[in-house]
């Protein structure tokens, strides 16, 4: 165990995940008896009113995909970070593996790439053109 930090320097956009996200109504315990107690009639427990922000099952196969990017191309976001990650072309750096090195590709292909697989999920739009840049990002665990 331990503090691991990557470092990445991409050329890329920043990915809004809401689409990703649903708000659930959370509940104190799973008994569906609970509705309308103040306490639920089957564990005891306090019924409580909260609500919380979870992924999609969606979420879980645009993950995998994002995955396997072409080489090169690193798709960055926290998982608990439920509004937006990163997906560009360029390098990373770790303690383990040390750096890596991308060759200064043609700007226009690059934003194709990108282009061409967040339209696969719906995610290219022209707000996401607008990020369109150079980020460097620190990815820690
Ligand atoms: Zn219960």
């Amino acid at each position: 165990m331990g503090i691991y930090y990557t470092s990445y320097a991409i050329i890329g956009v920043k990915v809004d995940l809401k689409k990703f996200t649903e708000v659930v109504k959370g509940t104190s315990c799973n008994h569906s008896e609970q509705e309308g107690h103040p306490f639920c009639p089957v564990c005891g427990k306090r019924v409580t009113n909260h609500s919380e922000t979870r992924w999609t099952d969606e979420w879980d196969a645009f993950s995998n995909r994002m995955d396997e990017t072409p080489k090169h191309y690193y798709y960055i976001s926290n998982n608990e970070d439920h509004d937006y990650g990163y997906f560009g072309y360029g390098s990373s750096s770790d303690r383990d593996e040390g750096e890596t090195k991308a060759e200064i590709p043609d700007i226009s292909e690059i934003k194709g790439v990108i282009e061409s697989i967040l339209t696969e999920w719906g995610l290219w739009d022209e707000k996401t053109e607008k990020t369109f840049a150079f980020y460097s990002i620190t990815d820690g665990r």
